[in-house]
């Protein structure tokens, strides 16, 4: 119907790549490390809203707001604003030399809205992987131990330490050891593949495995993703993150959520941990979605814990820098405002209903999972668990080449992952849902 494609929030008009990308790419390929990948190199040229336009005119609904970043929406207009006024007063000082506003605005509200009532502070850095990193810092100086347990299919960054608390070998890891020494591995709740466990016995597992293999008195943290970002979204089992919170209390361990991705408003509370009833973190890692993509991370945590290292101990040149904190103010502000976090939920609905009546008609949709604007779909050979990421790289693909930014995830590869801006419209969503329904119909 020629009314539909004039209301079409897509506009393909030349293969994909574009002719201008594709130069753009022989360029790239000349000058950028190959060590830097490219899972669509469509090259972009703006965006607003759920929509971005690359170098050919090519405009795309997005559903991976750059992997969980964009989630207030690309150049959302009072995050465009705050950046213009803050870099025409001050773009640096270097907090730990003179001090300014901004940073402090973002450690207010980061106290205010984390999970947990308790006093707290909160310091900033530039990524997500620094954040982690300066969390096992404060855990270490706090409790004076030094060994960590993270999970099964976690992701946690890219610098040595985070490189050895992730999971996935290919493609984070491999060659860059040797990594950081301290960490260990522990087995994840992950219900799809777990035979029908529940959460404390995935607890109970989990715990048996530090006492056993660490040692309870030698652990100073505990790192997990309430939900897991690049594993495939998987939600733990009911009962499990309580059972791991009540166990770390228990034995002086710093339980810290890592909400790099699932954090500040994505799951449709500001923290996935607000789920989890009787799951107490003491400490929360805090990046992609705060600042509309301006680099910036937090750590925020008990008062105690986060004042335990000497001054000087924590910091970096360009941790919270006021740019980027003037955006994350602007963020936090407008989910402190409402209807941010409502607006989540509305995408869960749709999100939910479109992609359970997909896995009712293709068998090789094993499930459906997420919260709110964070939901994925993991793909089996039908009738089996075992991972069809042939599948879902298809599906990837067809997106892709129909105007719709989808991402892949999962230990084995077989997930796609939504992860839309909520500045994305009902029927922008339905649009880009029904491009991954005709991708489905041509496995
Ligand atoms: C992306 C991510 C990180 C790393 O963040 P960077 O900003 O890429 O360093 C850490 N933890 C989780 C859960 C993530 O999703």
């Amino acid at each position: 119907m020629s009314e539909q494609s004039v209301m079409s929030a897509r506009n393909i008009v030349t293969a994909i790549p574009g002719p201008i990308s594709q130069q753009l790419h022989v360029k790239r390929l000349k000058e950028v490390s190959h060590g830097v990948g490219a899972a669509l190199p469509v090259y972009i040229d703006h965006a607003h809203g759920a929509l971005v336009t690359d170098v050919d005119g090519n405009r795309f609904i997005d559903l991976g707001s750059g992997i969980g970043v964009t989630t207030i929406g690309h150049t959302n207009d009072e995050l465009v604003k705050a950046v213009q006024e803050q870099v025409s007063k001050l773009t640096h000082t270097l907090f730990t030399v003179t001090p300014y506003v901004p940073y402090i605005e973002v450690c207010e509200l980061l106290n205010k809205y984390t999970p947990g009532n308790f006093e707290k502070r909160s310091a900033l850095f530039n990524s997500g992987a620094e954040a982690v990193e300066n969390a096992v810092k404060f855990a270490r100086k706090f409790t004076g131990r030094g060994e960590i347990a993270v999970f099964d299919h976690g992701y946690h960054g890219r610098t040595n330490l985070t490189m050895a608390m992730n999971f996935k070998a290919m493609p984070y890891n491999s060659g860059f050891g040797p990594f950081a020494p301290g960490v260990h591995h522990v087995p994840m709740s992950y219900p799809l593949r777990d035979g029908g466990i529940t959460g404390e016995e995935a607890a109970k597992r989990a715990i048996n495995y530090m006492e056993k293999r660490v040692g309870a008195a030698n652990l100073a943290a505990i790192v997990i993703e309430p939900i897991q970002g690049e594993g495939g979204f998987i939600v733990p089992a009911p009962g499990f993150l309580p059972a791991l919170s009540a166990w770390a209390k228990a034995n002086g361990i710093v339980m810290v959520a890592d909400e790099v991705q699932s954090g500040v408003a994505r799951t449709g509370r500001w923290f996935a941990t607000h789920y989890e009833d009787g799951f107490e973190p003491d400490m929360f890692t805090i990046a992609k979605g705060i600042a509309g993509g301006m680099p910036i991370s937090a750590v925020t945590g008990r008062a105690e814990i986060m004042d335990s290292s000497h001054a000087g101990g924590i910091g970096g040149t360009y941790g919270g820098n006021p740019v980027a904190a003037a955006a994350a103010v602007a963020v936090l502000k407008q989910i402190e405002a409402g209807g941010v976090l409502e607006r989540a939920l509305e995408l869960e609905t749709i999100l939910l209903s479109r992609l359970n009546e997909l896995k009712e008609k293709h068998s090789v949709i094993a499930e459906v999972r997420g919260r709110g604007a964070m939901i994925a779909i993991e793909f089996v050979e039908p009738g089996t668990l075992n991972p069809n990421s042939a599948a879902s790289d298809k599906v990837v693909k067809f997106c892709h080449m129909n105007g719709v930014i989808v991402l892949n995830a999962g230990t084995f590869g077989n997930v796609i992952r939504f992860l839309p801006p909520l500045a994305i419209t009902d029927a922008q969503l339905h649009e880009a849902l029904d491009v991954l329904a005709a991708g489905l119909e041509t496995l």
